[in-house]
């Protein structure tokens, strides 16, 4: 039995392997649509169901998604590269192979710098291939039947692999959450994790600290959240320090994230494991990728997150945090650009928009592309806080406003009768009623007690609606009362 001061530390190796599904209309070896959520096995044709004697035909658009991310994520395309069968039996595999790539991949190398807690970090990349998807088992509502839905059989996919050069659960939901957001950038994935369009399998090993051989590695299949990326490592983590510390092996196995009960389960060890039989698709032509090829796609790409967020905070003078979370969409990023090309002060518009327009969106599940409220919008709100017609709390109310109606600020306020009440003498007759209803109150401020300010502010408030301006109330309540 071990005491404590025998426990070795261990360091954590973990490698992701990055399931997306690619953008395309059509499938990866078929004309079939991709369409999510249509009536089971309404979206199959005799190549993706695996009938004999039919003949896969690439999907020309596939190819160039994936050259288009191997080029973004700094990776060196392969001139020659062809598919490859891989081989298993499974009901949702109804040619009993997968068409996959496996000894020449179109993308090799690349890499994705992460910052986490502040430490840049490197993640670098070992490939990107293509491969089709496979159809789906139903076993819920079956009773002692399943059920197989092919809808998704054929699906172009991309696999990207990165290298065993993450150290914490942490950095892997940092690298995924990068990953989709370079993907979704280039409009290549739609990145929707809840409809399995990205998901990934996390391989985990412990070392001891200072060794260099790496560890016995489990693989924990299709993972379909960030949070859960954190849970099932941080689990896994622990479940191996146990085994080793207790004198235990690690055996290589694949394990599935229970999500109910929050732990990883074995699934198959690596002596179940397939022998996949890979040998190169007869029914395919190698695929060449010639330079004028990757010139061509190497110009549709656009700035990336890494870049606009240098240039947001050199630009607009924006803190790092703003930039960060303003770049992390193209709509977003597209949006502020636009709203402060208008003539807003660039942190003003930061700040509406992680404040009250993320919360109204995520509040109303609306996407920002599709809001009624446009920067004009905006820009036309922050024109009138800043020349001093509405104040700020009124100024929230007529955004909520627009946002629900698609209303300028002008028109809400003029509507709603919202403007601003600067006129001094009208301010101090207001304030002399507040001080009248409130004597305690007066005569605590008067004795020395100034945070009353916020109380005589909050009546004044009351009483115009909301629609004093606090600058000039301020002035006339150290005034009154001073
Ligand atoms: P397999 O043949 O089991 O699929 P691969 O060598 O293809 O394993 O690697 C799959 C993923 O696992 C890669 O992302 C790789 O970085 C990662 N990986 C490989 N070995 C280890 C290890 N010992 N610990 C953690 N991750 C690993
Ligand atoms: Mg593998
Ligand atoms: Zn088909």
């Amino acid at each position: 039995m071990k005491t404590g001061s025998d426990y070795e530390t261990y360091e954590t190796v973990i490698g992701l392997e990055i399931h997306a599904q690619m953008k395309t209309s059509s499938k990866m070896f078929c004309g079939c649509p991709t369409t999510f959520g249509e009536e089971p096995n309404t979206q199959t044709c005799p190549v993706c169901i695996g009938m004999p004697g039919v003949l896969p035909v690439i999907n020309k658009l596939a190819l160039e998604f994936t050259i288009k991310t191997g080029v973004a994520l700094g990776c060196k395309i392969s001139p020659f590269s062809r598919f490859a069968r891989k081989n298993y039996f499974y009901p949702d595999l109804p040619k009993g192979y997968q068409i996959s790539q496996y000894e020449l991949p179109i993308c090799e190398g690349g890499f994705v710098m992460l910052n986490v807690d502040g430490a840049e970090r490197r993640i670098n990349l070992t490939r990107i291939h293509m491969e089709e998807d496979a159809g789906k088992n139903i076993h819920e509502g079956a009773g002692s039947f399943s059920y197989v839905d092919l809808n998704r059989a054929g699906v172009p996919l991309m696999e990207i692999v990165s290298e065993p050069d993450i150290k914490t659960p942490k950095e892997a939901a940092a690298y995924v959450r990068k990953i989709r957001t370079v993907l979704r950038y280039l409009d290549v994935c739609d990145g929707n994790m809840d409809e399995g369009s990205l998901r990934c399998d996390a391989n985990v090993s412990l070392r001891p600290q200072g060794v260099k051989e790496l560890g016995v590695k489990t693989e924990i299949k299709n993972i379909n959240s960030f949070k859960f990326i954190e849970k099932a490592l941080e689990y896994e983590i622990q479940r191996q320090t146990r085994v080793l510390n207790e004198g235990g092996r690690i055996i290589q196995e694949t394990r599935l994230w229970n999500t109910t009960a929050g732990i990883t389960e074995s699934m198959r060890s690596k002596e179940e494991a397939h022998d996949y039989r890979y040998f190169p698709e007869p029914d395919l032509v190698p695929l060449i990728a010639d330079k004028d090829m990757i010139e061509r796609i190497r110009k549709q790409i656009p700035e990336l997150p890494d870049e606009k967020i240098q240039r947001f905070i050199s630009e607009y003078k924006l803190p790092a945090y703003d930039a960060d979370l303003l770049a992390a969409e193209r709509h977003t990023a597209a949006w502020f650009e636009e709203t402060v090309s208008l003539g807003a002060n660039p942190k003003d518009v930061s700040n509406w928009m992680m404040g009250e327009l993320m919360r109204l969106l995520n509040e109303k599940g609306i996407a920002i592309e599709a809001s009624v409220l446009r920067p004009a919008h905006l820009n036309g709100l922050i024109k009138l806080v800043s020349d001093g017609t509405i104040n700020l709390k009124t100024a929230k109310t007529v955004f909520e406003d627009m946002f629900n109606t698609g209303k300028t600020a002008e028109e809400v306020v003029k509507e709603k009768g919202l403007v601003q009440i600067s006129d001094v003498g009208e301010l101090e007759k207001t304030v002399e009623v507040v001080i009248t209803e409130n004597p305690n109150e007066t005569a605590r401020y008067k004795a020395g007690e100034t945070k009353l300010t916020g109380f005589f502010v909050g009546e004044v408030m009351k009483k115009t609606k909301g629609k004093a301006n606090p600058k000039a109330v301020n002035e006339i309540l150290r005034r009154l009362l001073g």
